[in-house]
């Protein structure tokens, strides 16, 4: 019997487990792979904020970036800033800290077991676990749904999924670059990203469909396959999601859409819900109550504050959307002013993109006519 059972040991899931195991109560993590970090399945870009939300150790920053390249048709923008804007981190390093420190505060952990099924009964939840060929079953007072972008916790709880689901597609090109270099893609409504890395870069896109993401890459780095040093997928969920908390049950991270949809960034909002989810469900453990009251505030606490980012950013997308290459190419020559450029510099923020709009619009006034296509280009 276990206070929690946490579906999923990517960060939300370890970050969860960390909180609660340090308030004292008991949990379990259950990974369905055998090893925490594999397969990789990010670019690991994040603000300078995200490893100290993780306590992090050093060792995980692979690059410190301070300037991007925007490219769209014949025009490049190029953003400077004195600050450390964004980090590029070994993501399977930062997974296996979180989840040592899950278990360093006291969380247990099974690896390659994968959780198939759920019951209720008067005293909680009793989780069905596949492990070795073995069913194993265990109970719980609570259940928090950690497990990715095609969550079974939300499946089966009849919670909000995603509106939409891209397919990305990464490579790692032995290309040196200094900054991170972005190419809007009006035809998929996402962008194909360039990360400098320690070695080489880290080269990506994503797609929900005609044309994929592979081949969206392939017409922008026509050598890719002759370069790649090695090529992998992933899945971006993207939409708002209003109902992620029901009786014994959460969810947290990509299981409940907590994903910038202008950047797929996801590990600053999983974080960050994480901690509300943390808060909110210690303090209905403390009050040995009925949950649903008090974890309807960790969804009002997450709607209200990087929720409403991601809010805003569902609206860009759907204007992003409607784009053509020829309109990025003015927002891009209108914002390519050395005034633009020092307050994307010093104000700009991957995780709270909004801040840009009105300064930038103020500085530019033309820009209006295009305000609300803006933010899609500097997330
Ligand atoms: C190509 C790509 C690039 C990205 N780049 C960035 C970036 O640069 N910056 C950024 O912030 N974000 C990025 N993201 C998004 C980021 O990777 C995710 O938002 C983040 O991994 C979400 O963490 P999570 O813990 O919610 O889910 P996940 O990391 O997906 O972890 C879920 C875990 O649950 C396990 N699981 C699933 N089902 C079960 C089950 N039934 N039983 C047991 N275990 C289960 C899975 O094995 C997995 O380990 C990128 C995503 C992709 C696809």
């Amino acid at each position: 019997m276990y206070d929690v059972l946490v579906v999923g040991g990517g960060p939300a899931g370890s970050f969860v487990a960390r909180g609660m195991a340090e308030k004292g109560f008991s949990v379990l993590i259950v990974e369905e792979h055998r090893e925490i970090g594999r397969p990789l399945q990010c670019s690991g870009l994040v603000s300078p904020r995200v490893l100290d939300m993780a306590g992090s150790s050093r060792r995980v920053v692979k690059k410190k970036l301070r300037s991007a390249i925007v490219y769209s048709g014949s025009e490049e923008l190029l953003i400077e800033s004195g600050d450390v804007k964004a980090i590029a981190i070994d993501r399977a390093m930062f997974d296996r800290e979180l989840a040592s420190s899950a278990i360093r505060a006291g969380a247990d952990i099974m690896l390659g077991a994968r959780v198939v099924s759920f019951e209720k009964d008067g005293r909680g939840m009793i989780t069905t676990l596949s492990s070795s060929g073995e069913k194993v079953k265990v109970r719980s007072r609570f259940v928090v749904g950690a497990d990715g972008a095609s969550s079974l916790v939300a499946r089966r709880f009849d919670m909000d999924r995603p509106r939409e689901i891209l397919g990305a597609f990464q490579a790692q090109s032995p290309e040196e670059v200094d900054e991170v270099r972005i190419w809007p893609e009006p035809e998929s409504s996402f962008f194909t990203w360039q990360i400098p890395l320690d070695e080489g870069s880290l080269i990506g896109t994503a797609s929900s469909g005609d044309p994929s993401a592979q081949d969206i890459l392939k017409k922008r780095f026509s050598e890719l396959e002759r370069h790649s040093l090695s090529i992998y997928g992933g899945s971006i969920p993207i939409g708002y999601s209003r109902n992620i908390v029901g009786p014994g049950v959460a969810l947290v991270g990509d299981s409940a859409v907590q994903v910038k949809p202008l950047s797929g960034g996801g590990l600053y909002p999983g974080l960050s819900a994480a901690q509300m989810l943390v808060d909110a469900l210690s303090e209905s453990f403390d009050k040995d109550k009925e949950c649903l009251p008090l974890l309807s505030a960790y969804q009002r606490a997450w709607s209200s504050s990087v929720g409403k980012e991601i809010k805003n950013g569902m609206y860009i997308r759907k204007i992003y959307a409607r784009l053509s290459e020829k309109d990025m190419e003015k927002i891009i020559h209108e914002l390519n002013n050395e005034n633009s450029r020092r307050i994307i510099g010093e104000i700009g923020d991957i995780d709270h993109p909004s801040l840009l709009a009105r300064p930038l619009v103020k500085s530019s006034p033309k820009l209006l006519v295009f305000a609300r296509h803006l933010l899609g280009l500097l997330v």
